[in-house]
């Protein structure tokens, strides 16, 4: 039987022959949403501090900080190959100089088979392309791209400081270069539309983009949407699971079938996390209980825009 949505890791072990677990890295590059260029205060929801494991330390060379973090997913999951995952702020704002001495590092270390590169969509450009080229020659990239919302007023509110059009422009341009990219959304951002994960999902199907990250609004500990959700939690509408659910059966449903899905909750320590818990449920139990949604529902991937034909 055929599976109701394409798995990332479906698509690793095409390519790989097995599969191959990230490493987040910490390479020291800073956020034009944060050092002042765009703005000094980031994304309302922004908390980087919240996704670094232990060994993602910026004082520590990159290569330190992959042996560190090969050593622990060696223990832990008995794995041998890797990318190396360029996971804090974002990844390609540097002078190109800087970046290509930092990819090159991390490609040469042991067993790394290959390079995740997580960015804002107005921190490509043609020679961050050119750069991903010339590196791509020889190791594999991908790039994340942070695009949140295709909602330019959801983009404004969550002080993003880029518009839609951005994140397509740099879909494209990244395509054109033959870099595959893995968008990254967020659902239930505040101002939503009820449409939003069907228009969502069929401008990710239009994009060029060849996988997607989804995950919903979480609210974390020290962020500023943190300090807005305490003073007025009922400004804030944060999904319960079976809710999340349902929005991800609609996106799935108006996804083209050509796209991978990479993950649909993320992996924040619920000790600092604020809101919403999902108690117990990690990506696995997710994805069980999405595929049995979306049985009971008669939907997969692509399902509504075949319906939608004439
Ligand atoms: S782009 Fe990323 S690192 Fe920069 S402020 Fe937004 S969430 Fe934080």
């Amino acid at each position: 039987m055929s599976p109701l949505f394409n798995r990332a890791s479906a698509w690793i072990k095409t390519r790989f022959g097995r599969r191959v677990q990230k490493i987040p890295i910490d390479a020291g590059f800073s956020c034009p949403n944060r050092d002042g260029s765009l703005s000094g205060q980031g994304c309302l929801y922004c908390s980087n501090a919240s996704f670094a494991p232990f060994y993602s330390n910026p004082q520590l060379a990159i290569a330190e900080q992959l042996r560190q973090g090969r050593e622990y997913y060696q223990k832990r999951y008995g794995c041998s190959s890797f990318f190396a995952y360029f996971q804090s702020y974002s990844g390609t704002y540097a002078p190109v100089e800087t970046l290509r001495q930092k990819y090159r590092e991390a490609a040469d270390c042991q067993d790394i088979e290959g390079l995740i590169i997580a960015t804002r969509p107005d921190c490509i450009n043609s020679d961050i392309v050119t750069l991903l080229q010339d590196i791509a020659q020889a190791t594999f990239i991908r790039i994340e791209l942070g695009v949140e919302s295709f909602d330019d007023a959801v983009l404004a509110e969550m002080n993003r400081c880029h518009d839609v059009a951005t994140s397509l422009q740099a879909i494209s341009r990244l395509r054109s270069a033959e870099i595959p990219v893995c968008i990254h959304l967020i659902s239930g951002l505040p101002g939503e539309k009820p449409d939003y994960m069907t228009r969502a999902a069929r401008v990710t199907s239009e994009s060029g983009a060849d996988m997607v990250k989804l995950h919903h609004l979480q609210i974390i500990k020290g962020s500023r949407l943190a300090r807005l959700y305490a003073a007025s939690p009922d400004s804030y509408h944060l999904y319960s699971i079976e809710a999340y659910i349902d929005r991800v059966c609609e996106f799935v449903a108006n996804l083209a079938p050509n796209i991978y899905l990479e993950r649909f909750i993320s992996r924040i320590p619920v000790d600092q996390l604020v809101a919403p818990i999902f108690s117990g449920i990690d990506e696995s139990a997710f994805q069980r209980l999405l595929e049995a949604r979306l049985k009971t529902l008669g939907l997969y991937q692509g399902s509504s825009i075949l319906a939608s034909l004439p």
